[in-house]
């Protein structure tokens, strides 16, 4: 009698931990919408993802924007391989913090690994492809989001208050000053388009190439300068949650931040992400490939008896949304200052050795290390420190930080502008 007393069904037990899940994780709901002028823009949307695969308790998800230029290869080909290559260079059995933790460094080895690929089996170069992509590529797991992008596919963030931020930097050179400064210091030249009389027409690019961005995937032909290296934020939201909008530049050349947010508040994700659409066509016309996704990151639904079912859709948004009207501009950018957002990491720099860490795990135990971009295993002769001189000398010195494998490491040094862009002869 005592034990039976002290015995919990394991139905109640499960529901139990049902119940819990659903307090500790947010739903996630989206909405997509797009029109083609071009045909070169791309998303993805991964609801399913497994940090241990099997395991529904460490699912995430994954949506991402790809807007390309000079045609679809790299779009196509980085919406179907980055996920994986992120995945692969995070480090098996972490538990969820730790995997939050290893995810930004994931993120940049991952946009690195394809510059280095294509470069290394010069596929695209030999195909006479030169296409490049932006990619914004967004990590939702319970209430932290995580932000990688190259280029100018935005994605904002508007959270309760009516706060709205960036979560993504422009890395357009006509709005980048540093970005501006790095590739000049690289030897390429930022100017306008000349036309006849030496008038000079639209926004700043880059020469050689003519790209008005300063960081892309793809584009072999316009030299190493312009990087792969993903701008990278990461913020956990409070559980009120919040709705992000990502969407490729023709909705924001048409909207600021603040007019597609308002453009949409209070509508289901679904509607909303239409609407943003609509908005953008209306202020602008079709003038470019305009997708949109809008993400709700919001409390699971109270129970239903708390609420008349027809309201219920209204009342959940207004608790989210319904102070947003007040100050809706003032503080954008300021994540921290609005108390409800908590920034836990952001990292733009253009440096490898920067991004990879220095404490970097390697592959001791069988005498092998691997390559933090892509993840190859090598005997230590065979690579370099990212940290280190152009000689390593294992007896001498103190292993600094990751490990890459000569081809990265020439990948590298190229995109920090140290050595000239034609191929290294090998022996
Ligand atoms: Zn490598």
């Amino acid at each position: 009698m005592r034990h039976k007393q002290q015995l919990v069904p394991l139905g109640t037990l499960i529901g139990r931990e049902l119940r819990n899940d659903k307090l500790e994780n947010p739903a996630v709901k989206y909405g997509q919408a797009a029109l083609a002028k071009k045909g070169e823009d791309y998303f993805l949307i991964k609801l399913d993802c497994q940090r241990v695969p099997g395991d529904t308790a460490t699912s995430f998800s994954v949506f991402a924007i790809f807007d390309g230029h000079n045609g679809i290869s790299a779009a196509i080909f980085t919406k179907e391989n980055l996920l994986n290559n992120v995945l692969c260079a995070i480090p098996p059995a972490l538990g969820r913090e730790e995997w939050l933790q290893a995810l930004p460094r994931a993120l940049v080895a991952g946009f690195t690994l394809y510059f280095c690929l294509m470069c290394l089996l010069g596929s695209l170069q030999l195909a006479g492809e030169t296409s490049g992509t932006t990619v914004t590529f967004v990590v939702i797991d319970g209430w932290t989001v995580t932000v990688a992008s190259v280029g100018d596919s935005r994605c904002i963030l508007d959270t309760q208050g009516g706060v709205v931020s960036l979560l993504t930097v422009d890395h357009r050179l006509e709005e980048n000053v540093e970005e501006r400064e790095r590739i000049t210091a690289s030897g390429a030249a930022v100017a306008r388009l000349n036309i006849f009389g030496g008038n000079e027409v639209g926004p700043l690019r880059c020469w050689p190439g003519g790209l008005c961005l300063s960081r892309s995937i793809g584009d072999t032909d316009v030299g190493e300068f312009i990087i792969p290296i993903p701008h990278v934020k990461q913020v956990k939201l409070s559980n009120a949650g919040g709705r992000l909008i990502i969407a490729s530049d023709g909705i924001w050349d048409a909207l600021s931040s603040d007019i597609a947010a308002q453009s949409c508040r209070g509508l289901p994700a679904e509607l909303a992400a239409k609407l943003v659409v609509k908005e953008a066509l209306r202020s602008r016309g079709l003038k470019d490939d305009t997708t949109c996704l809008v993400v709700d990151i919001i409390p699971f639904d109270p129970p239903v008896m708390a609420l008349p079912p027809k309201k219920k859709q209204n009342l959940l948004y207004s608790l989210i949304f319904g102070k947003r009207f007040q100050n809706s501009s003032k503080g954008a950018n300021k994540l921290s200052a609005v108390g409800v957002v908590e920034e836990l990491f952001e990292e733009g720099s253009a440096m490898l050795a920067e991004r990879l860490g220095k404490d970097f795990p390697l592959e001791s135990n069988t005498g092998l290390f691997r390559c933090a971009i892509c993840q190859v295993d090598q005997l230590p002769s065979e690579g370099l420190s990212v940290n280190s001189g152009p000689f390593f000398s294992p007896g001498s010195k103190p292993w600094e930080g990751p490990f890459l494998c000569v081809s990265c490491r020439r990948k590298k040094d190229a995109m920090e502008g140290k050595r000239p862009t034609s191929p290294a002869v090998t022996a």
